[in-house]
């Protein structure tokens, strides 16, 4: 088996050697989806996996904008349209000055088995630019997503192609995005999520992220006869999936204590409760501030320039800032303190000898293309209700966002669970739940 793998992993290397993110996110894969298909016989001799790492289509092009002080700026737009066998492409923009063809194909890589696992029909896709946000006026971010869209509109539509954001694209900028997509197509579609509700979007999109990833965790707490209630959590990032992560954990009576940004993080021993939460929303939301302004609001608080919180004591860490942010020290710190739950909102923020420890140590590990799932699925349920022209209710959207993690939890168990020490491996168990999905929809297509 080892050798089948490393073959495969060997041909992807060859094709792929510059993108380290990718090579990653294809690497665990391939530990856990080539043993399932050497074991089923429809998927022999159909090379379905290597065809799966290439994207099918991958754009990258010019934006072109003008800043405040008149200067000409040229940033790269990207967009890699990755798997449609189960739907149109469906995946976020990031807007961050890290952004490059790697970071983006093990994205949209991801997404093909994430969207797979929500049960609704959305292929995978992802994009972005190696713009940076910070610091730029909201003239400034008008024009460059105005300038972005002005080619992006032509690769996408509410059939072909549904982005939505990531890191760096929120509210603000898919409002911008989208008015300029409406412009040059003359039409109003749902063709992006995360659209404001007065004009198309969905309540509990903002939510879904964090909250999904919040009831992935009581999910798999559960299992073990435990909940949220009284726990100390330990939450890295601010923005969207963060900030939504840390309510949800309010509301289940649990304890959050750490918040960080890029610049370090924030630790609040007598808890980040609703009103300090409110706080950073709108530090964060409309002030456009850093984390380290916390501990002049509350100077009980401590702030760590520079390093992310996975040092404090806590039953259950939710890393949510990015990739690859908690490595295999931060691990070993975590099971020292005794951490009985990781469920990732971000994508892939934890190393693969992070996650070989949490799963050596059998604790409740989630990687986030299940237990982030909640945003993609939630702008699936935007996308049907724009297609309805109808809206739900907070209560019916959050309701099937419940419903939408039971399912993928379970889907994890049937796949995952090993039924002789009963211990489920999240990871083995999205991999192929996500994969036999997007096989079986190519098999039936053919080769194309
Ligand atoms: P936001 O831009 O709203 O927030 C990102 C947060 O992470 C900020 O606090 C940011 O700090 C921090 N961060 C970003 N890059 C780094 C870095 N290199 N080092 C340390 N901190 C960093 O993004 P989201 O909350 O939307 O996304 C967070 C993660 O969740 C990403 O991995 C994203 O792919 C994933 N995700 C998001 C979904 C969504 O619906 N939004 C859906 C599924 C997954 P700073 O402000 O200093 O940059």
């Amino acid at each position: 088996m080892k050798h089948k793998i490393e073959g495969f992993l060997d041909l992807v290397r060859q094709r792929n050697g510059l993108e380290p993110e990718f090579l990653q996110a294809v690497e665990e894969v391939a530990e856990t989806v080539i043993p399932y298909i050497v074991q089923h016989d429809i998927y022999h001799g159909k090379n379905i996996l290597l065809r799966m790492v290439e994207p099918e289509r991958a754009v990258m092009f010019r934006v072109n904008w003008v800043d405040d002080s008149g200067e000409i700026q040229v940033n790269r737009g990207y967009r890699i349209q990755m798997n449609s066998a189960i739907g149109p492409y469906k995946g976020g923009l990031r807007f961050h000055p890290t952004v490059n063809m790697s970071i983006l194909k093990f994205l949209a890589f991801e997404q093909v088995f994430k969207n797979s696992l929500t049960t609704l029909p959305m292929g995978g896709g992802k994009g972005g630019s190696d713009f940076d946000p910070k610091g730029k006026s909201d003239n400034e971010i008008m024009r460059f997503c105005h300038a972005f869209m002005s080619e992006l509109f032509r690769h996408i539509g509410p059939n072909t192609d549904i982005p939505a954001g990531d890191i760096g694209v929120g509210g603000r900028e898919i409002g911008f995005l989208f008015g300029m997509y409406k412009k040059l197509k003359n039409e109003f579609t749902g063709v992006l999520t995360g659209k404001g509700v007065t004009w198309g979007g969905s309540l509990i999109r903002p939510e879904a992220t964090g909250y999904g990833t919040v009831y992935f965790a009581q999910k798999m707490l559960q299992t073990k006869g435990n909940d949220i209630k009284g726990k100390t959590v330990t939450i890295s990032g601010s923005g969207n999936v963060a900030q939504f992560a840390a309510e949800k954990v309010l509301q289940l009576g649990g304890k959050v204590i750490t918040l960080s940004d890029s610049s370090g993080y924030i630790v609040d021993d007598n808890g980040i409760d609703e009103e300090k939460l409110a706080y950073v929303m709108d530090l964060k939301n409309n002030k456009r501030g850093r984390i380290s302004a916390y501990v002049e609001a509350y100077p009980s608080a401590r702030f760590f320039p520079n390093k992310t919180p996975w040092g404090e004591l806590c039953d259950i860490a939710l890393p949510c800032a990015t990739q690859n942010e908690l490595d295999e020290s931060d691990a070993k710190t975590l099971l020292d303190n005794g951490c009985v739950c990781v469920s990732e909102g971000a994508n892939m923020p934890s190393t693969k000898e992070a996650i070989v420890l949490f799963q050596r140590a059998k604790i409740l590990f989630a990687p986030g293309k299940a237990s982030n799932a909640g945003g993609v699925a939630t702008s699936g349920l935007e996308m049907t209700q724009n297609s309805l022209r109808y809206n739900w209710t907070r209560k019916e959207v959050d309701d099937k966002l419940k419903e939408i993690m039971g399912n993928i939890h379970d889907k994890c168990i049937k796949y995952g669970k090993d039924e002789k020490t009963g211990y489920i491996d999240y990871v083995k168990g999205a991999n192929i739940a996500g994969f036999v999905k997007v096989a079986d929809a190519m098999l039936a297509q053919g080769v194309v």
